[in-house]
């Protein structure tokens, strides 16, 4: 294999990091790539798009968690490289010539997100992990350009080591597998601007006990309570932080406000900053995808408050000054009563479907076997002190309980209004009255027939 080199720098970068501490960077390559105007981009997008409206701290952005994984991909090489270097190939040891392929890999990993990703993916059929493959290996980005000092064919490597397709598993599985760098970073750090303590676990211990072995990565048995630690931080992160109800309801209206847009785009004339005009068109550039960022978008919502359509300057209005939907949960059974609820929405004068939507956000905290999909066959294994792997829920009945599970709910978002509260007209309205039968406690129930009399 060949070894894979960048010019160092004169003197070594260091970055401060509230998560970390400090970010090192002592490659020529590494800080080329942080200078690309492709990557300056991230500065400008928040990692976790509308949470923030319900954790006010949680503005940070995707720049920070893409030099967090890196970071903390540097500091898994210098373990590997000090405690497990390989002697002879095949020996199942930590290469150190991967180091360069894999911390580029780990700043690069989400280059493909653009503004508010997962609602604009489903809008206008883009797609992250595809772009981001194209800004690292289109020979017109900035990036490209960093990526080729250090060999012509290193960007493709870099893209295959993201899309998984690099033979090493242990390069691979740094970066994406249930317990890689990615996901350490993101729930260190969505846990310290949020203000929550859920997310918080034992990294420093979790690096003391992580170890290459031949199909991966895994943790040495005197370290299973730390990994095991991680595991229900992750589970409560998902079902505090990224699954609060506000949070979604926030995205339910950001979704719709965007659907509108297109749809009033099509009818005639809508005011559009030019970037996004192409996305509307559905007739895009990566030149395009590069130019949008939060301020764009939120540019656009603050024209459209303006707008003549009553539902588009509305739903703007909503997003923007944080109005959000209420919700309900539902069930398999309750989910026939939405028509019913539709219709008394659409009597009180607003549109179902701008005005309602369904919503589920389940997680599965932990699969120890799991054959395909997104993390398939990365279960976490524990060494034991004679070499023998086994499987994390095997040890530790937490994480035996978590196992397989899916974990989270499916709700119905609705007006607020629709709720009204004694010091409200509506409550007097019969339509509402009916409404709010079927809403108790958060919940949508049948309404209680009454008993048959004899
Ligand atoms: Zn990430």
């Amino acid at each position: 294999m060949v070894r894979f080199r960048s010019k160092k720098l004169p003197t070594e970068v260091v970055l401060r990091d509230p998560v970390h501490g400090y970010i090192h960077i002592e490659d020529k390559v590494i800080f080329d790539i942080l200078k690309a105007k492709e990557f300056q981009r991230m500065h400008r997008i928040k990692q976790l798009g509308p949470i923030s409206y319900v954790f006010a701290g949680a503005t940070h952005t995707r720049f920070e968690h893409n030099l967090g994984v890196y970071e903390l991909t540097r500091r898994i090489c210098d373990i590997f490289a000090k405690n497990y270097p390989s002697q002879k190939p095949g020996d199942g040891l930590w290469d150190d010539d991967n180091r360069l392929l894999v911390e580029c890999a780990g700043l690069l990993h989400d280059i493909g997100h653009g503004p508010y990703s997962h609602t604009f993916e489903h809008l206008f059929d883009t797609n992250h992990e595809k772009i981001g493959q194209k800004i690292i290996t289109d020979p017109n980005t900035e990036i490209n350009q960093a990526l080729k000092q250090v060999s012509p064919n290193f960007p493709d490597l870099v893209a295959s080591v993201i899309a998984k397709t690099y033979p090493n598993a242990q390069v691979v599985k740094m970066i994406s597998s249930q317990a890689d760098a990615d996901r350490m970073d993101y729930l260190q750090r969505d846990a310290y601007f949020t203000g929550v303590t859920y997310g918080q676990f034992d990294l420093s211990r979790i690096l003391r006990v992580i170890r290459p072995y031949r199909d991966g990565i895994c943790f040495t048995n005197n370290g299973m309570h730390a990994v095991e630690d991680y595991i229900v931080s992750r589970y409560q992160m998902y079902q505090q932080v990224y699954f609060h109800r506000v949070g979604r309801s926030m995205e339910v209206i950001l979704h719709h406000l965007l659907q509108r847009a297109k749809d009033v785009y099509k009818n005639g004339n809508l005011r559009v900053t030019p970037s996004l005009a192409k996305f509307l068109e559905g007739n895009w550039t990566l030149d395009d995808y590069l130019k949008l960022d939060d301020g764009v978008m939120e540019t656009n919502f603050s024209m459209w408050t303006q707008d003549r359509d009553p539902i588009l300057s509305d739903l703007s209005k909503r997003y923007l000054f944080r109005k959000p939907l209420a919700s309900v949960k539902i069930n398999e059974e309750t989910k026939n009563l939405l028509p019913k609820l539709k219709d008394l929405i659409n009597q009180a004068g607003f549109d179902p479907t701008y005005y309602t939507d369904t919503n589920s956000a389940f997680d599965e905290p932990y699969d120890a076997y799991k054959p395909t999909g997104k993390n398939a066959n990365s279960q976490i294994e524990i060494m034991q002190d004679d070499g023998t792997l086994i499987e994390l829920s095997e040890l530790s009945p937490l994480v035996r309980a978590l196992n397989g599970t899916l974990q989270g709910d499916e709700r119905f978002f609705f007006p607020k209004t629709m709720l009204s509260k004694d010091d409200e007209p509506q409550i007097f309205d019969p339509l509402y009255q009916k409404f709010q039968k079927y809403v108790r406690n958060g919940e949508l129930r049948y309404l209680r027939r009454p008993r048959k009399k004899d």
